[in-house]
Formats: structure tokens, sequence, C-alpha cells
């Protein structure tokens, strides 16, 4: 296990909940009571006449939830419901005396609980510890209220003049990848760290507003920025600011890329080739490749009248001269081909991998400008 999982919160949090579970489901089962209904009888007790819909609220239930668990906890008789006086139509909850005759032992199930886990952590930590977590719940909440159809990126270069020679270009970049490719350069994009910076799409955008007279393009990377469909009303926006806009994608979502054409939300497209048909699959880390749908993005992006670059990045561990010539000969009609150098990730899915040198890239050249004149070399990505 790496690091970067031992210090992962959310897999702390997942630990830490299906640990108490556990306890409590144990310790209340001479009561028929389970882990889940507990905070409710709880609330119930402390606040007699509660509502479904406080209950809800204050435990952060959907109302389906709520509802399932105050009728179990009805029929067992540790509750009753009645008509409010106020609002015959509003029920309130409250305990059985069944329920209120055991409240005693469960206070004390949880007081034990509680020491357990706090037993070595000095009270002052504890404290601050209690303040910590609690504003932690209040943004949870406020946050998984929100509307989360906005696109999120994860890193933001302001300004970059080298991938489109003759441009000013910002580039952003989306998080998550459907493929695993062992030569992947972005890896940092596809598994990311639980603190990493996140900046909304409103955020890009007002950048681009502010600079509006200066910037020429928008450029999409990831990850695989077409694995996100609220991509769409970000590039509109993007787009009514006037930006020539640059997608890059691995070529797995030929329906998105469709849209995005037909919606005019794209000016140019490069789409990475990772292998010939019969090998993606092994180059992508997959069992296999849904090659069905990357033909489609090559037919899609060699009938379009966009700016269409294709990418491969010749890997001695998978492409022979070969594959490379099978793959240049699938997208022979394509107006432009670049083979880019490989720069080896941080944290590479696979080690030890070799790329292509310049030179050697130089001289497969003639050989596969036989089959089209249009390939060159670029060297490194972004
Ligand atoms: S190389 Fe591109 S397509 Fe492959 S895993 Fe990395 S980001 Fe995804």
């Amino acid at each position: 296990m790496n690091e970067s999982n031992s210090t992962d919160l959310l897999l702390d949090i997942s630990i830490l909940y299906r640990s108490t579970q556990k306890y409590y489901d144990k310790m209340l089962q001479s009561l028929s009571l389970t882990y889940a209904q507990l905070p409710i009888l709880i609330l119930i007790y402390e606040h007699e006449g509660i509502s479904l819909q406080q209950i809800a609220y204050e435990g952060g239930y959907d109302k389906g939830t709520i509802t399932k668990q105050v009728q179990k906890l009805q029929e067992m008789g540790y509750i009753r419901v009645q008509s409010s006086q106020r609002d015959k139509r509003a029920k309130e909850l409250y305990t059985t005396q069944n329920a209120r005759s055991i409240m005693n032992k469960i206070y004390g199930i949880r007081a034990s609980w509680w020491q357990h886990i706090s037993a070595s952590i000095p009270e002052n930590d504890m404290q601050k510890f209690s303040t910590f977590y609690k504003t932690m719940v209040v943004s949870a909440r406020e946050f998984a209220q929100k509307d989360q159809e906005e696109i999120v990126f994860f890193d933001h270069q302001k300004l970059n003049i080298e991938i489109d020679p003759g441009k000013m270009s910002t580039i952003v970049w989306t998080g998550g990848c459907n493929f695993r490719c062992p030569f992947c350069e972005r890896s940092r994009f596809i598994f990311l760290k639980e603190d990493s910076r996140v900046i909304t799409g409103t955020k890009i955008l007002q950048y681009l507003e502010e600079r509006q007279n200066v910037l020429d393009q928008l450029v999409i990377t990831g990850g695989e920025p077409l694995m996100h469909p609220e991509l769409d009303s970000f590039l509109k926006e993007a787009k009514a600011l006037g930006y020539q806009i640059r997608i890059e994608t691995n070529g797995s979502y030929p329906q998105h890329l469709e849209d995005l054409i037909q919606n005019h939300r794209v000016d140019q497209v490069v789409m990475s080739l990772k292998n010939t048909p019969e090998k993606y699959g092994q180059s992508i880390g997959l069992d296999q490749a849904e090659i069905q749908k990357i033909q489609r993005s090559v037919d899609i992006l060699l009938h379009c009248d966009l700016d269409v670059r294709f990418v491969i990045v010749p890997i001695k561990e998978f492409h022979g001269q070969e594959d490379l010539i099978q793959m240049i000969t699938w997208i022979k009609d394509a107006p432009c081909i670049e083979l880019h150098s490989y720069q080896e990730s941080m944290t590479p899915i696979q080690e030890g991998l070799h790329g292509y040198t310049h030179q050697e890239l130089q001289s497969l050249l003639p050989q596969l400008q036989e089959i089209t004149p249009n390939i060159k070399i670029k060297g490194g990505s972004l």
C-alpha cells in the first residue's frame, strides 16, 4: 500500500463507520435494535414530538430511509406516532415506555464506544477534533445539497504559447480516465489525491472573461475530458466569450464527440491513438478495448471539417515498427498525425518503459511518410 492510501481520509472515515456499525449491531442485538435505528431513537427521545422532516434534516437522511426506520421502531414498540394538535396532517413522534426503559443502556453502549476510540487522544486534541469534525460535517452537508452539475478541473495553466504555436492558449485538466495506459504521462489526473486543488468551471469562465482580449484558445485535456457530460454547457459559455476550443481525447466517447462537433462547441480535436486494433486492449491497460468506439471516433474525425490531429506516442515495449506502420495506415487520411516522444510520469502506471528517441523517430519518418506525408514529430506532451 502506498503512502497516499494510508492518509486517505475517505477510507479512514469508512473504516471508522464500519467498525462503529459492527460494535453497535453486536451490542444492540439483545434489544433487537440496529446501528441505523439508534440515532433516530435518540433524536426522538431527546426531542419528543419531533417530526419526520426534522429527523431527516438533522440526520441528513432521505425520506425513504427515515420512513422505513421509523416504521420499524414503531412495530417494535419503541416509538408511537400521533397527529399534531396544531396541524392534523403533521405527524409527531414520541418514545414509548419501552424505549425510555432502555435509554440508560443505550447511552452506556454509546459512551463505552466513545471512550474506547478516543482513549489515546488527549482531551484538548479531542475537543479540537470535534470542532473540526463538526465544521466538516456542515461543509459536507452544504456541498452535498448544492447543484453538482458544474464541471471541475484539477489544474489550470494560465498561459501557454507552445501547444499551438501562434496562439495564446490557456489549458485546463479534467480528472479521471476510463483507460489505464501503462505509458500514461498524466497519471496524476487519473488517480487524484484527496487534497487535490479543485477549480470550478465558473472560476475558469471568469478567467476567460477577464482575458477575452488577450487569449485565443482554451485547451481541455485530462484524464479524459469527454467522460464528463457537464462539459457541453461549460463549452457553450466559453464559446460565447469568443474562444477557440481544443479538446484532447482518447476517442472512447464518440457520441459525446459527435454532439460537441454538431453543437459547434469545438474547433480543434486531438485524438491519441494507442495501438493497432488487435493490440488496443493491452495498450490501454484493459482486458479488452471497445474498438468499435475508437473506430467510430476515427471515422467522425476523418469526415468533419475541424482542425483534427492524431497523436501517437511510440513505446518500444508496445509498438514495433510494423505496429506503427499499421497504425499510420489506419488513419492515413488524417490531415495531421503527430509522433510524440515519451516522457515518463512522476508516478507511472508501469515503470521502466522506453519511448523511441527523437533520432529513432527521425529515422523511421521517411518510411512512415510513404504512407502519408502528413506526419510530423513533435516533442513532449503537456
Ligand atoms: S494516456 Fe490518456 S487515455 Fe491513457 S490513461 Fe492516460 S489519460 Fe487516459
